[in-house]
């Protein structure tokens, strides 16, 4: 952090738009301080010219101020080296006082390094010869320098990130600086991506090198000349307004609206579908950690080469459990090719199934048959006691409990029934779908967009799975899936288990 005091000055022949003058000098050398995180420690503003700096009074105050604060003042700074002298000899003796004082003199248009020998040079050049600035001091009125903004003309110090140059055709205008441009490109969209705050931003390019303070770094989200325009405030009867400018942006004007809705607490991120993360992780959401029992998320973070993408399937911050997403996804792939049925082999499947369905179907059948059987027993036991209640065999007390027992073992059949009829129509049909489901599985996964993988997973799998590395587990299937599948087979890289009763060993039906 630099302290400096600022200086403006008017010469003689400038006295008729000295109000304009001095108040466009201070508010550039303003921004330029608020921009580079200097601190304005004291303004003199020398209303009177005179050429020897010993004339002009509030050059003397500034001296004596300097001197009374030279262990806190790093830095004289004005806007033109015209302002400062118009003499070399001058100049250089007090750049010299000053400097023996721990003081550094410069301008902030027309920067030099005083340490290098040439710069005495183009010193002498920007004292003597300030004709060579002529067509600015044109501009010098608020008319010609309105008119030069709306042509696009960049007019007073340049932004941070950009320096002040002239086109080919002349004109006054900015190009890139190789040292902070890139460095405010970055700071730019950084903020814009709308995770961190602006402060946040700020101190982390502080260690990159660009020091700038905190207002200085909110000016430059809110300056218009980074996406490539000219802002022009309001004067007189016209409104304020922003023009295309000549000089080249270093961000688009969608980031810089993007940052300006941001700044304001407008910014809504947009709703995310079938985004990369999504695609990259269509399991997420059915594996549970074999740890801690917790669902796993899944991320993406950046390799090394800041380009490529890595995926991982993970537990919470507090866990280990962390899986590359393209080594679960290939396993569970290799799992559905497993899972599939052929096409050939589906006739041979869908006999086996109904062969073993008609067996339950038999069994089913001869339980019918049976409970229909003693359904009939019971009603004929019911109307030989009431026979024997008719005539007097058996007492009215005994035919009651009689006929209780044989009303509840009635109804309990007929429940019986009724739900045997329905079990069966059900699994019947569930049987069939899961063969069609299964025949080729494997590719209608692999072509399917992201929303329907979940879906397939989700019919497959009524529980969630466990990544073992080589395998899948599962607590248990749906159960016509599981018929299907370990009808007359064994499957590598699925396995049940049943975690409750925490048996680690394979149960296979
Ligand atoms: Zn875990």
């Amino acid at each position: 952090m630099k302290n400096v005091i600022i200086y403006t000055r008017v010469s003689t022949e400038e006295q008729k738009e000295k109000g304009f003058s001095l108040r466009h000098q201070k508010e550039q050398l303003e921004n330029y301080c608020n921009q580079n995180g200097y601190t304005i420690m004291a303004h003199f503003e020398e209303d009177y010219s005179a050429k020897n700096f010993s004339a002009r009074p509030e050059f003397q105050k500034l001296l004596r101020f300097a001197k009374a604060n030279q262990n806190k003042v790093d830095s004289l700074l004005f806007l033109k080296w015209d302002r400062f002298s118009r003499n070399l000899e001058q100049a250089m003796r007090m750049i010299r006082e000053l400097r023996e004082i721990g003081i550094s003199v410069n301008s902030v248009e027309q920067p030099l390094d005083l340490s290098q020998s040439d710069s005495k040079v183009l010193l002498a050049v920007y004292l003597v010869i300030p004709e060579i600035e002529n067509d600015k001091n044109s501009l010098r009125t608020i008319d010609g320098l309105r008119k030069a903004m709306k042509e696009g003309c960049f007019v007073g110090i340049a932004p941070k990130g950009y320096i002040n140059c002239r086109n080919s055709d002349g004109k006054s205008t900015l190009t890139f600086d190789p040292v902070f441009g890139p460095l405010i490109q970055s700071a730019i969209m950084e903020y814009a991506k709308g995770i961190y705050s602006a402060e946040q931003v700020r101190l982390t390019f502080l260690k990159k090198g660009l020091k700038i303070s905190r207002n200085g770094f909110l000016g430059i989200l809110k300056n218009p000349t980074y996406m490539g325009k000219i802002y022009i405030k309001p004067y007189k009867k016209e409104e304020e307004m922003i023009v295309e400018g000549l000089h080249p942006c270093l961000v688009s004007p969608e980031v810089f609206e993007k940052v300006q809705l941001i700044l304001k607490g407008k910014y809504k991120a947009p709703v995310r579908t079938l985004t990369e993360i999504d695609q990259a992780l269509p399991l997420r959401g059915f594996l549970v950690c074999p740890e801690c029992g917790k669902l796993l998320t899944g991320s993406g973070s950046k390799g090394r080469d800041g380009k490529s993408t890595y995926f991982y399937y993970h537990c919470t911050r507090y866990c280990k459990t962390r899986h590359k997403a393209i080594e679960v996804n290939a396993l569970f792939e290799s799992l559905l090719c497993e899972m599939r049925i052929e096409q050939e082999q589906e006739s041979v499947y869908t006999s086996l199934l109904s062969e073993r369905f008609s067996e339950r179907h038999q069994d089913k059948q001869t339980l019918i048959q049976s409970l229909k059987r003693e359904e009939e027993n019971l009603y004929k036991r019911l109307e030989m006691a009431e026979d024997h209640l008719f005539e007097k065999q058996i007492d009215a007390s005994a035919f009651n409990s009689m006929k209780t027992r044989i009303d509840n073992r009635l109804s309990e059949i007929k429940i019986e029934l009724k739900e045997m009829g329905v079990k069966e129509r059900f699994f019947e049909k569930h049987l069939k779908e899961g063969i069609t489901f299964l025949k080729g599985v494997d590719t209608v996964y692999k072509d399917s967009s992201t929303e329907l993988k979940k879906k397939i997973v989700q019919t497959l799998f009524c529980q969630k799975l466990e990544y073992h590395q080589w395998y899948f587990s599962t607590p248990t299937l749906e159960e016509s899936i599981k018929t299907i599948l370990f009808r007359d087979r064994r499957l590598e890289r699925l396995r049940i288990a049943d975690k409750k009763r925490n048996t680690e060993g394979v149960v296979v039906i």
